[in-house]
């Protein structure tokens, strides 16, 4: 992977470990594409949500996965757009009814399958930032630089809680730390891409540090890398 200019960055980590906003504002400082899978995994569940599709079935899910068309596109205001069969379905996939469904759906190995083929086509260029649950482990093990963000199930639920209440969604907060717990449970329990820390991944505890102090760490990382890699370099040709 030396040969390409542009790297290939994977972000792990729990949710509301706050992933999404660092990766988001990482990608835009390096002029890279930023890649929400848990985004395209919410959206097979929105999908199988409508078409009533019971987690269970497997068969139907990877049919499913078969015909639909999911696509991150860059919202101009900032942020990612996220577009299932051409629509917008960026707010619809964030309901606490499709965060719970998600990771049940998620841990279809069908589901999987399809969702790891297009992250990887999306992803192998280089000049991305990937978040999510498996992309160190599973989707690019091979990445230039893995990272493994995370912070306490309190810490996180919180910031789930103030997230929903700014866009209005009224929850409660013990409810939404159970929640976490529960999700991450389920992430780190299941047989296929089960939530782990990777092998060689930069350990990011977020639970003290705001997001700008995040992305300057990562930054921090980013610039070790490619330092690293240009090292690595100049020792061959000499
Ligand atoms: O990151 P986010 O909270 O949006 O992810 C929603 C769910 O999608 C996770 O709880 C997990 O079940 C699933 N997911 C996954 N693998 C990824 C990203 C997300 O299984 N790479």
């Amino acid at each position: 992977m030396t040969d390409r200019k542009k790297l290939i960055i994977a972000i792990d980590g729990p949710s509301g470990a706050g992933k999404s906003t660092a990766s988001r504002l990482l990608a835009e400082r390096l002029g890279y594409l930023n890649i929400d899978t848990g985004a395209m995994y919410r959206s097979v569940a929105l999908a199988a949500h409508r078409a009533g599709i019971d987690p269970e079935n497997h068969t139907a899910l990877e049919e499913l996965c078969d015909r639909i068309d999911i696509r991150l596109e860059v919202d101009p205001r900032g942020g990612l757009r996220v577009m299932l069969d051409g629509e917008d379905v960026s707010m619809a996939i964030r309901t606490p009814e499709i965060s719970r469904l998600t990771p049940l759906v998620a841990a279809v190995p069908a589901v999987r399958r399809a969702m790891v083929t297009l992250q990887r086509r999306l992803g192998r260029d280089g000049g991305v930032v990937l978040e999510g649950r498996d992309i160190g482990t599973v989707v690019f093990p091979d990445a230039d630089l893995k990272v493994f963000l995370h912070a306490s199930a309190r810490e996180r639920g919180r910031r789930r809680w103030l997230e929903l209440k700014e866009k209005g969604v009224e929850v409660d907060l013990e409810q939404t730390v159970r929640e976490v717990v529960e999700r991450d449970r389920v992430d780190m329990e299941r047989e296929e891409a089960p939530l782990v820390r990777p092998d060689g991944a930069v350990d990011i505890d977020s639970g003290m540090l705001d997001v700008d102090q995040v992305v300057r760490l990562l930054l921090d990382e980013v610039d070790r890398t490619l330092r690293k890699r240009r090292d690595t370099g100049a020792a061959r040709k000499g």
